[in-house]
Parts: structure tokens; sequence; C-alpha cells
């Protein structure tokens, strides 16, 4: 069943305006390929327009040096997404294709994460140095000015929440540009804070339209004081180029090709099911979707049966199904650039399951691709190398620790990756050798507002969530006093 949003608008200084450019973008939900909506697709003078006003609420507004507002307007916006979460997972499934029950998920992730910040928000606070008997130091935290948050399709809400609650809780003004394919959630979301008073005009702004010219006029304009990016390794690096003019402060969360490590003594249990999971989630398009399976020789035949079963078992379908486990990808492109994958694959290594587009009845419509396991995966094959972003794992055995440490470290990525033994010294030392941002230890995909999150190597630069996720949107200065 279609069910047709409006045409959204941009919310600039308060107030929901359609674009300069007068032209608008479709929508396409990518279970039916149907038109499911339209946003703006702005120009330079919107973006101009919605940075200048951002900045000029920053500056005249007490929202920089308010805490205890800043914290209300946060707590009061979670509430009304509580409210609203059965209406928004409708559109966040209808845009993005992902199971309902992953968009129930990915809400309640946000919720938390604006309650953890509108506490955190009271808790900014520097530190005192007494120099010498005359002179003190003061180690001020600021915040930064106007921040600019482009953010990506996967995890539309949760990734622009991520960014925009602490970017609030220092204390910025705040311009989001939401991936085009999914701008109809972002704007949901931001429209359950008009009736919020305690959010000023201008501090909270969105602007819908292309990345090539919104983005990039966020990262070049001079009013924007920092960006936070997440998306794309090749996208961070242009905008780290183009950022680099200005010297602008920039927070970078990029791809990954996370491995799970199984040694002999897994609980294999409770690791094949967590593994395969963490592999086909949101069909493969997940930064830290566990792509890669690195397992001892030993159990090697028993992991891979084990991995098949559970990709057999995944009801795939339209994601407004409450029983559907994986949806299509996002898009027609999506799934050509995934199936490419699966040829490099049949080349290079051993087909266990899936490879292909799935079609017949419903599915005929949209972008569904196999559960799909590659076995014997070589280091240098291109599918153990990059971002597939596709619901494709690959299988990777090793004989010692030092192998396996070598295999999950061989790629340009360092995101995130999982241990599994019960030999807690040896998880610890694993660890400690995996450069990774995160490493789960006989889990997978937890995540809480409270840790960090972020990138080693090509995966990114600095961290999301946690203190320093909040850190990242302050500047340090220094007073020096002498009495
Ligand atoms: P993308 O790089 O294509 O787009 C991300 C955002 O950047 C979008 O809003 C896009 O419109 C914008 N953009 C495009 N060109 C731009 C330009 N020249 N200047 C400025 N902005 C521009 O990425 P995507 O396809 O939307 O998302 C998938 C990627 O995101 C994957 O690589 C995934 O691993 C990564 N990702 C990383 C994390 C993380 O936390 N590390 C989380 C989710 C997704």
């Amino acid at each position: 069943m279609l069910t047709k949003i409006e045409v959204t608008r941009n919310y600039i200084n308060g107030e929901w305006r359609e674009a300069e450019t007068g032209e608008t973008m479709e929508s396409v939900n990518p279970a039916t390929a149907e038109i499911i909506g339209e946003s703006q697709k702005s120009g330079l003078e919107d973006i101009k327009l919605a940075i200048k006003d951002a900045k000029s609420a920053f500056g005249k507004s007490d929202w920089r040096s308010n805490s205890s507002r800043r914290s209300d307007a946060l707590m009061q916006w979670a509430y009304n997404l509580k409210e609203k979460r059965e209406e928004i997972a409708r559109i966040l499934t209808l845009e993005n294709g992902k199971p309902i029950k992953e968009s129930r998920i990915e809400l309640d992730a946000c919720i938390d994460t604006l309650k953890y910040f509108a506490g955190m928000a009271r808790s900014i606070f520097g530190r005192s140095i007494n120099l010498s008997s005359t002179s003190y130091g003061i180690i001020d935290k600021e915040p930064i000015g106007v921040v600019g948050i482009i953010s990506p399709w996967n995890w539309p809400a949760m990734l622009m929440i991520r960014e925009i609650a602490p970017a609030l809780a220092a204390g910025n003004a705040v311009v989001l540009k939401p991936a085009s394919r999914t701008p109809l959630v972002s704007i949901a979301i931001v429209k359950l804070i008009e009736k919020i008073d305690d959010f000023p005009p201008g501090i909270v702004n969105i602007v819908t339209g292309p990345g090539k010219v919104i983005g990039d006029e966020m990262t070049t304009n001079p009013d924007v004081n920092a960006i936070s990016f997440t998306g794309d390794t090749t996208t961070g690096k242009n905008l780290m180029k183009k950022a680099a003019e200005k010297v602008k402060k920039l927070a970078l969360e990029l791809g990954g090709k996370s491995p799970n490590i199984l040694f002999a003594d897994a609980n294999l249990n409770k690791a094949i099911p967590t593994v395969a999971k963490s592999a086909f989630i949101t069909a493969g398009q997940m930064c830290f979707a566990g792509s890669r399976v690195i397992v001892h020789e030993s159990i090697h035949q028993e992991v891979v049966l084990g991995l098949r079963k559970e990709a057999e078992k995944l009801k795939i379908g339209n994601g407004l199904n409450e029983s559907t486990d994986m949806g299509p990808v996002i898009s027609e492109e999506q799934l050509n650039k995934v199936l490419e994958y699966c040829e490099i694959g049949r080349q290079d290594a051993k087909l266990v399951i899936g490879g292909n587009r799935l079609i017949g009845g419903e599915l005929d419509k949209g972008f569904y691709i196999e559960p799909t396991i590659f076995d014997y995966v070589p280091m240098e094959s291109r599918i153990a190398q990059e971002e597939i972003f596709g619901p494709v794992l690959a299988v990777q055995v090793f004989r010692d620790e030092e192998e396996a440490i070598s295999l999950a470290n061989g790629t340009i990525f360092g995101l995130a990756a999982g241990v599994w033994t019960k030999d807690v010294n040896r998880a610890m030392r694993i660890a400690k050798k995996v450069e990774a941002g995160t490493v789960w230890i006989n889990t997978y995909n937890k995540n809480y507002p409270q840790t960090e999150f972020g990138g080693y190597k090509e995966s990114g630069i600095g961290r999301t969530r946690g203190i320093e996720g909040l850190l990242e949107y302050t500047e340090t200065k220094h007073i020096n006093i002498e009495i």
C-alpha cells in the first residue's frame, strides 16, 4: 500500500521554506520503486541563508550560555519523538526499506541518545590550574559556533541525532544536510522541535538537496565553524581536502570492513546467529557490518554450515511486514554495485549461498538481493578489501593468532571487530592488537550513547558518542590570570 507523504520544506530560522530553486526531489521506496514523497532540491542560496541565520541565532540567543535551556530542549525532543515513534518508524521503513522492527530500534536509539545528551548539556566543564603563587590558568570549554552536519541514508535517523544531540548540548547552532535518499524521515524528526519553546529560531536548521551543492557549500563557507560528516570514505577524503582551505574543524565517520574472529573455543550457539545478524542487518548496509568472518581452521566447516543455515532462515521482503528480517538495498544503483561484487566473489572465492537478485511476486518491483556468503576469500580479493554495503559475507580461515590478527588488520579500514573465545586472556590480547575503534568480545553491535565510537585508519577521524563525542563539538580556551 502506497502512502503518499506531502512535499516537505526546509526548516530555516524557525520557518518552513521552499527552496529558491523551485525544484524538488523524489523519495523512492526501495521495496516497491514507488515515489513516496518529495523534498526540496535546494541550491546555494538556500544553504547560504541557513548558515547566515544559524550564525545570527548563535550570536544573539542565550543558547550557548544557558545549559539548562539546552537540556530541557533536548529532553522535550526525546519525549516528542517517543510519542511519534510508530508514525516515524513507518516513514523510515518506507524511505529506507529496512524492516519495521529495525526502524523501531533505530528510533529508540535516537530517543536514548537525546536523553543522554540532554543530561550531558549540564555537565560540560573545564578546569583550573594553579601555575604559580600569582598565576592561574583557566581551561574553558566553549561551543564552536555553527556546525554543519552531513549524514548518510543507511541509519538516517540515528546518524543525524548521534551528531546533532551533542552539537546542541555543547551550545552550538546546527545546519543539517540529510542524505538525498532519506530526507523525509530527517524532516519528520526535525518537525518535532517546532513547538518546543526552548529551541530559539535558527539554532536547528535543515536543508535538503544534492551533496555536491549543499554539502560542498557547508564545507567551504567560512561561517560554518565545524563539519561532522558521516558517509563513504571517498566522499570524506574529498571533503577533507576542501575543508583544508579554511582549516575547518572536521569529524569524519567513514566506511568499514569489520571482521568477526572466531577461535576454536568460541560459543558457536551464540556466535553463529550473532555473526550472521551482524552481516545481514540493514541488508548489509551498515558501517560496522561484520562483513568478514575470520575463523579457526578446526571449526571452519561447522561455522560455514551454521552461517548458511542462518542465511536460509531470513525472511526477506517488504519492511512493513512485521515478520520481515531483511529488506531491499537502497536503490537499483546499489543493487547493481552489490551484484558486481558477487561476480568478483564467484571468480576469487567459493560461493556458499546467494549471489543473485531476488525476484518473484512482490519482490520483482524492489531492489532485493539474496543473503550471500563466500568462503576461502583471499585477502587480496576486492570482496575482502572493499566495503560492499550489501548482504555479502566473506569467510577467511586462520591457523594461529598471528595470522588472525594479520587478516583482521589487512584492510585500509579500522571501524569495528568482534572476538569470539572463552579465553579471557586471549580475548584481551586480540582486542589490544586489532586496529579498530570498537572491539566487541563474545558479542557484536552493542552501542550506547555513553560509549565512544569511531574509526582507526581510513574509517575516520574523531569520536562520536560519549564524553569525547560531546567534546568534539567544543573549543578549548586557556584564560590566564595574574593576581
Ligand atoms: P555518501 O558519502 O555518498 O553520502 C553521505 C552524505 O554526504 C550524504 O548526505 C551526501 O548527500 C553527502 N555528500 C555527497 N557528496 C558530497 C560532497 N561533495 N560534499 C559534501 N557532502 C556530500 O555516503 P552514503 O552512501 O550516504 O552512506 C554510506 C557510507 O556511509 C558507507 O561508506 C558507510 O560505511 C558510511 N557510514 C559510516 C558510519 C560511521 O559511523 N562510521 C555510519 C554510517 C554510514
